[in-house]
Protein backbone atom coordinates (compact mmCIF):
# COMPACT_ATOMS: atom_id res chain seq x y z
CA UNK A 1 0.00 0.00 0.00
CA UNK A 2 1.39 3.41 -1.03
CA UNK A 3 1.28 6.72 1.81
CA UNK A 4 1.03 9.71 -0.66
CA UNK A 5 0.96 12.84 0.99
CA UNK A 6 2.06 14.76 -2.32
CA UNK A 7 -1.28 15.93 -4.11
CA UNK A 8 0.35 16.08 -7.28
CA UNK A 9 2.19 12.65 -6.90
CA UNK A 10 -1.51 11.15 -6.05
CA UNK A 11 -2.99 12.61 -8.87
CA UNK A 12 -0.62 11.20 -11.12
CA UNK A 13 -0.66 7.46 -9.29
CA UNK A 14 -4.46 7.95 -10.15
CA UNK A 15 -4.14 9.30 -13.60
CA UNK A 16 -1.93 6.43 -14.90
CA UNK A 17 -4.76 4.33 -13.16
CA UNK A 18 -7.57 5.65 -14.89
CA UNK A 19 -5.03 5.62 -18.46
CA UNK A 20 -5.16 1.92 -18.29
CA UNK A 21 -8.87 2.16 -18.03
CA UNK A 22 -8.51 0.78 -14.33
CA UNK A 23 -11.57 1.70 -12.18
CA UNK A 24 -11.04 3.34 -8.96
CA UNK A 25 -13.26 3.21 -5.44
CA UNK A 26 -12.70 6.44 -3.14
CA UNK A 27 -13.20 7.00 0.41
CA UNK A 28 -12.71 10.29 1.24
CA UNK A 29 -12.43 10.40 5.02
CA UNK A 30 -10.78 12.54 8.55
CA UNK A 31 -9.26 9.25 9.50
CA UNK A 32 -9.82 7.61 13.19
CA UNK A 33 -11.06 4.96 11.12
CA UNK A 34 -14.12 2.44 12.30
CA UNK A 35 -15.92 -0.05 11.18
CA UNK A 36 -18.24 2.86 9.51
CA UNK A 37 -15.98 3.91 7.56
CA UNK A 38 -14.24 0.30 7.37
CA UNK A 39 -17.66 -1.05 5.52
CA UNK A 40 -17.65 1.92 2.73
CA UNK A 41 -13.86 0.53 2.42
CA UNK A 42 -14.94 -2.75 1.20
CA UNK A 43 -17.51 -1.75 -0.94
CA UNK A 44 -15.53 0.25 -2.56
CA UNK A 45 -12.41 -2.77 -2.86
CA UNK A 46 -15.23 -5.39 -4.34
CA UNK A 47 -17.02 -3.18 -6.76
CA UNK A 48 -13.62 -1.17 -8.30
CA UNK A 49 -10.16 -2.78 -9.21
CA UNK A 50 -8.18 -0.25 -6.74
CA UNK A 51 -9.03 1.34 -3.50
CA UNK A 52 -8.10 4.31 -2.64
CA UNK A 53 -8.30 6.15 0.64
CA UNK A 54 -8.30 10.10 1.94
CA UNK A 55 -7.13 11.04 5.60
CA UNK A 56 -7.41 14.34 5.84
CA UNK A 57 -8.88 16.43 9.04
CA UNK A 58 -9.55 19.25 6.74
CA UNK A 59 -9.36 22.59 8.52
CA UNK A 60 -12.15 24.16 6.15
CA UNK A 61 -14.63 22.64 7.80
CA UNK A 62 -13.88 23.23 11.40
CA UNK A 63 -15.20 26.78 13.05
CA UNK A 64 -12.48 28.20 15.31
CA UNK A 65 -14.32 27.17 17.88
CA UNK A 66 -14.79 23.70 17.70
CA UNK A 67 -12.49 20.31 17.68
CA UNK A 68 -10.28 20.51 15.14
CA UNK A 69 -7.30 20.55 17.83
CA UNK A 70 -8.16 17.38 19.27
CA UNK A 71 -9.69 15.25 16.81
CA UNK A 72 -8.28 12.23 17.04
CA UNK A 73 -5.38 11.12 14.47
CA UNK A 74 -4.07 7.38 15.06
CA UNK A 75 -2.45 7.34 11.56
CA UNK A 76 -0.38 4.37 11.86
CA UNK A 77 -3.59 2.49 13.23
CA UNK A 78 -5.55 3.71 10.16
CA UNK A 79 -2.61 2.55 7.44
CA UNK A 80 -2.83 -0.94 9.45
CA UNK A 81 -6.59 -1.48 8.97
CA UNK A 82 -6.44 -0.24 5.38
CA UNK A 83 -3.44 -2.25 4.55
CA UNK A 84 -5.19 -5.85 5.98
CA UNK A 85 -8.35 -4.72 3.92
CA UNK A 86 -6.39 -4.29 0.84
CA UNK A 87 -6.57 -0.72 0.35
CA UNK A 88 -4.11 0.52 -3.00
CA UNK A 89 -3.14 4.10 -2.03
CA UNK A 90 -3.74 6.55 1.16
CA UNK A 91 -3.85 10.24 0.13
CA UNK A 92 -2.49 11.98 3.12
CA UNK A 93 -1.88 15.46 2.42
CA UNK A 94 -0.64 18.25 4.46
CA UNK A 95 -2.78 21.46 5.30
CA UNK A 96 -0.67 23.75 3.15
CA UNK A 97 -0.42 21.08 0.52
CA UNK A 98 -4.03 21.35 0.24
CA UNK A 99 -4.30 24.64 0.73
CA UNK A 100 -0.86 26.35 -0.07
CA UNK A 101 0.96 28.48 2.20
CA UNK A 102 0.66 31.92 3.73
CA UNK A 103 2.30 33.37 0.47
CA UNK A 104 -0.78 31.61 -1.93
CA UNK A 105 -3.66 32.18 0.02
CA UNK A 106 -6.42 29.31 -1.26
CA UNK A 107 -9.53 31.42 -2.78
CA UNK A 108 -12.05 29.41 -4.46
CA UNK A 109 -14.38 28.41 -2.43
CA UNK A 110 -17.87 26.13 -3.82
CA UNK A 111 -21.34 26.59 -1.49
CA UNK A 112 -23.70 24.57 -2.55
CA UNK A 113 -27.46 25.93 -2.14
CA UNK A 114 -29.76 25.09 -0.77
CA UNK A 115 -28.37 22.97 1.50
CA UNK A 116 -26.44 25.35 2.80
CA UNK A 117 -28.64 27.14 4.68
CA UNK A 118 -30.60 24.39 5.97
CA UNK A 119 -29.91 22.13 9.24
CA UNK A 120 -25.48 22.10 9.30
CA UNK A 121 -25.67 24.50 7.22
CA UNK A 122 -27.39 27.06 9.80
CA UNK A 123 -25.67 24.97 12.96
CA UNK A 124 -22.50 24.98 11.54
CA UNK A 125 -22.08 28.27 9.32
CA UNK A 126 -19.56 27.11 7.10
CA UNK A 127 -18.94 23.99 7.72
CA UNK A 128 -20.84 22.90 4.22
CA UNK A 129 -18.71 24.81 2.23
CA UNK A 130 -15.23 23.49 3.74
CA UNK A 131 -16.64 20.00 2.69
CA UNK A 132 -17.75 20.83 -0.80
CA UNK A 133 -14.55 21.86 -1.45
CA UNK A 134 -12.22 19.69 0.41
CA UNK A 135 -14.71 16.90 -1.91
CA UNK A 136 -13.85 18.99 -5.29
CA UNK A 137 -10.26 18.96 -4.64
CA UNK A 138 -10.17 15.57 -3.26
CA UNK A 139 -12.17 14.62 -6.50
CA UNK A 140 -9.90 16.40 -8.89
CA UNK A 141 -6.90 14.56 -7.01
CA UNK A 142 -8.38 11.15 -6.93
CA UNK A 143 -10.12 10.96 -10.06
CA UNK A 144 -12.35 7.88 -8.80
CA UNK A 145 -14.71 5.85 -11.08
CA UNK A 146 -16.83 5.80 -7.85
CA UNK A 147 -16.92 7.55 -4.55
CA UNK A 148 -18.66 5.96 -1.22
CA UNK A 149 -20.25 8.11 1.41
CA UNK A 150 -22.11 7.38 4.44
CA UNK A 151 -25.92 8.03 5.01
CA UNK A 152 -24.38 9.10 8.42
CA UNK A 153 -24.25 12.50 7.32
CA UNK A 154 -26.78 12.52 5.31
CA UNK A 155 -26.75 16.17 4.42
CA UNK A 156 -23.25 16.10 3.40
CA UNK A 157 -24.45 13.05 1.03
CA UNK A 158 -26.75 14.83 -0.87
CA UNK A 159 -24.34 18.47 -0.83
CA UNK A 160 -21.89 16.03 -2.51
CA UNK A 161 -24.36 14.44 -5.05
CA UNK A 162 -25.46 18.01 -5.90
CA UNK A 163 -22.04 19.20 -6.34
CA UNK A 164 -21.55 16.16 -8.60
CA UNK A 165 -24.47 16.89 -10.85
CA UNK A 166 -23.93 20.48 -10.94
CA UNK A 167 -20.39 20.58 -11.90
CA UNK A 168 -20.37 17.33 -13.91
CA UNK A 169 -17.76 15.26 -12.28
CA UNK A 170 -17.37 12.17 -14.16
CA UNK A 171 -18.32 9.84 -11.10
CA UNK A 172 -20.46 8.23 -9.47
CA UNK A 173 -21.69 8.85 -6.23
CA UNK A 174 -22.57 4.94 -4.03
CA UNK A 175 -24.50 6.24 -0.95
CA UNK A 176 -23.31 3.64 1.89
CA UNK A 177 -25.84 2.89 4.73
CA UNK A 178 -24.93 3.83 8.72
CA UNK A 179 -22.83 1.45 10.69
CA UNK A 180 -24.58 1.19 14.25
CA UNK A 181 -23.46 0.18 17.46
CA UNK A 182 -25.31 -2.71 18.67
CA UNK A 183 -27.26 -0.59 21.26
CA UNK A 184 -28.15 1.79 18.06
CA UNK A 185 -25.54 4.60 18.47
CA UNK A 186 -24.20 5.63 15.31
CA UNK A 187 -20.14 4.87 14.81
CA UNK A 188 -18.55 7.91 14.63
CA UNK A 189 -14.70 8.83 15.22
CA UNK A 190 -16.79 11.91 17.79
CA UNK A 191 -17.90 9.12 19.97
CA UNK A 192 -14.50 8.73 21.18
CA UNK A 193 -14.87 12.10 23.00
CA UNK A 194 -17.80 10.75 24.96
CA UNK A 195 -17.21 10.03 28.92
CA UNK A 196 -18.43 6.18 29.61
CA UNK A 197 -21.70 8.31 31.23
CA UNK A 198 -22.24 9.78 28.43
CA UNK A 199 -21.99 7.23 26.15
CA UNK A 200 -24.70 5.38 27.67
CA UNK A 201 -27.17 8.56 27.69
CA UNK A 202 -26.06 8.91 23.23
CA UNK A 203 -28.24 6.15 23.35
CA UNK A 204 -30.93 8.85 23.13
CA UNK A 205 -30.96 10.02 19.69
CA UNK A 206 -31.50 6.22 18.17
CA UNK A 207 -34.09 5.58 20.75
CA UNK A 208 -35.96 8.73 19.78
CA UNK A 209 -35.57 8.46 15.86
CA UNK A 210 -36.96 4.78 16.17
CA UNK A 211 -39.66 5.95 18.59
CA UNK A 212 -40.35 8.34 15.96
CA UNK A 213 -40.20 5.73 13.09
CA UNK A 214 -42.36 2.58 14.77
CA UNK A 215 -44.94 5.60 15.14
CA UNK A 216 -45.09 6.51 11.02
CA UNK A 217 -45.11 3.00 10.38
CA UNK A 218 -48.12 2.75 12.77
CA UNK A 219 -49.86 4.71 10.48
CA UNK A 220 -49.57 8.54 12.19
CA UNK A 221 -49.08 10.54 9.05
CA UNK A 222 -48.80 13.84 10.87
CA UNK A 223 -45.87 15.11 11.38
CA UNK A 224 -45.72 17.50 14.58
CA UNK A 225 -47.18 14.46 16.02
CA UNK A 226 -44.20 12.27 15.37
CA UNK A 227 -41.32 15.45 16.09
CA UNK A 228 -43.54 15.20 19.25
CA UNK A 229 -42.57 12.14 20.50
CA UNK A 230 -39.00 12.26 19.20
CA UNK A 231 -38.46 15.23 21.30
CA UNK A 232 -40.58 13.33 24.05
CA UNK A 233 -37.66 10.81 24.20
CA UNK A 234 -34.71 13.52 23.49
CA UNK A 235 -35.66 15.66 26.22
CA UNK A 236 -36.01 12.14 28.79
CA UNK A 237 -31.94 12.37 28.80
CA UNK A 238 -30.91 15.80 30.30
CA UNK A 239 -27.71 15.57 29.05
CA UNK A 240 -28.29 15.97 25.36
CA UNK A 241 -28.85 19.36 23.78
CA UNK A 242 -30.80 18.90 20.92
CA UNK A 243 -29.99 21.63 18.24
CA UNK A 244 -32.35 20.41 15.54
CA UNK A 245 -34.67 17.57 15.01
CA UNK A 246 -36.38 17.94 11.80
CA UNK A 247 -38.49 15.02 9.64
CA UNK A 248 -37.63 16.46 5.99
CA UNK A 249 -38.13 14.89 2.41
CA UNK A 250 -35.46 12.78 1.94
CA UNK A 251 -34.13 14.66 -1.35
CA UNK A 252 -34.49 18.09 -0.86
CA UNK A 253 -34.14 17.65 2.95
CA UNK A 254 -37.16 20.45 2.80
CA UNK A 255 -39.26 20.37 6.51
CA UNK A 256 -42.18 18.11 5.62
CA UNK A 257 -45.87 18.98 7.09
CA UNK A 258 -47.66 15.31 6.80
CA UNK A 259 -46.02 12.03 5.22
CA UNK A 260 -47.39 11.75 1.99
CA UNK A 261 -45.60 8.39 0.25
CA UNK A 262 -42.26 10.49 -0.48
CA UNK A 263 -39.36 9.41 0.99
CA UNK A 264 -38.96 10.93 4.09
CA UNK A 265 -36.04 11.10 6.65
CA UNK A 266 -35.55 11.74 10.23
CA UNK A 267 -32.69 14.12 11.07
CA UNK A 268 -31.04 14.91 14.69
CA UNK A 269 -28.56 16.89 15.84
CA UNK A 270 -27.73 18.09 19.16
CA UNK A 271 -24.54 17.99 21.73
CA UNK A 272 -23.91 15.71 25.20
CA UNK A 273 -21.31 17.92 27.32
CA UNK A 274 -18.46 19.28 24.46
CA UNK A 275 -19.77 16.66 21.93
CA UNK A 276 -21.46 17.40 19.07
CA UNK A 277 -23.34 14.08 17.38
CA UNK A 278 -25.52 13.80 14.30
CA UNK A 279 -27.74 11.06 13.29
CA UNK A 280 -30.74 10.16 11.01
CA UNK A 281 -33.07 7.35 9.70
CA UNK A 282 -35.16 6.24 7.23
CA UNK A 283 -38.93 6.86 8.17
P1 LIG B 1 -15.51 11.28 8.31
O1 LIG B 1 -14.18 10.63 8.55
O2 LIG B 1 -16.30 11.47 9.55
O3 LIG B 1 -15.39 12.51 7.46
O4 LIG B 1 -16.35 10.24 7.46
C1 LIG B 1 -15.88 9.73 6.24
C2 LIG B 1 -16.98 8.99 5.54
O5 LIG B 1 -17.41 7.91 6.36
C3 LIG B 1 -18.22 9.86 5.29
O6 LIG B 1 -18.77 9.53 4.03
C4 LIG B 1 -19.14 9.45 6.41
O7 LIG B 1 -20.51 9.65 6.12
C5 LIG B 1 -18.82 7.98 6.52
N1 LIG B 1 -19.22 7.47 7.83
C6 LIG B 1 -18.92 7.98 9.04
N2 LIG B 1 -19.51 7.27 10.03
C7 LIG B 1 -20.22 6.30 9.42
C8 LIG B 1 -21.07 5.24 9.87
N3 LIG B 1 -21.32 5.05 11.16
N4 LIG B 1 -21.64 4.43 8.95
C9 LIG B 1 -21.41 4.62 7.62
N5 LIG B 1 -20.62 5.59 7.13
C10 LIG B 1 -20.03 6.42 8.01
Amino acid sequence: MQIIPEPRDMQRFCASLRCSAQTIGFVPTMGALHAGHLELCRRAKAENEHLVVSIFINPAQFAPHEDLARYPHPFERDCQSLRELGCDAVFAPTKEGMYGRADFRHGTWIDVTPFDEMWEGVTRPGHLRGVATVVAKLFNICAPTRAYFGEKDFQQLRVVESLVADLNFPLEIVPCPTVRESDGLAMSSRNAYLSAPERQSATVIFRAMNAGRELAQSGERDVTTIGQTIDAVLTSEPDFAAQYVAIVDAQTLAPLRELDGREARILVAGTLGKTRLIDNLAV
